[in-house]
């Protein structure tokens, strides 16, 4: 189902075809309901994506349409890689970009997990 005007799912995105096995990544954790993987581009010491392995363009049909286990097990999975990476004790930021204003780039629902160093404002300037 899709929501919030962002268009069907589409299959061929690349983080579609990283849980395919198609395109490599760098792996952190996988489990039943999702995939964590560092960022090709990292824009802080440690920059994490955790992306379910269901087929959501975004936050916005995830949270209206996935059912209470995979947001259960998405949500854990995201919590369960910081404290892998020992990020707790000094902190780290999870983001997610939604549609065009958000930033979004690759249409496949994906939770920046950013840390590393102390990471300022929570939205830098334009
Ligand atoms: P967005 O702007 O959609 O929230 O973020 C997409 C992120 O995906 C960016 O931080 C970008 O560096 C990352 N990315 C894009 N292509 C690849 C890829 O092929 N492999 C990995 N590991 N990350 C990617």
């Amino acid at each position: 189902m899709t929501v919030s005007g962002m268009p069907p799912y589409d299959d061929n995105n690349i983080f579609a075809r990283i849980l395919r096995g198609e395109i490599p990544a760098k792996k952190v954790r996988e489990d039943e309901w999702s995939l964590a993987f560092h960022d090709i581009n990292p824009q802080a010491p440690t920059h994490v994506l955790v992306i379910p392995k269901g087929r959501y363009c975004s936050f916005a049909d995830f949270s209206a349409t996935a059912s209470a286990d995979e947001i259960a097990g998405f949500i854990r999975a995201v919590g369960t890689v910081a404290r892998m990476l020992g990020l707790e004790a000094p902190g780290y930021r999870i983001l997610a970009n939604m549609g065009d204003h958000g930033g979004q780039e690759v249409p496949h629902l994906h939770i920046h997990l950013f840390a590393g160093r102390s990471l300022g404002r929570m939205i830098p300037g334009p």
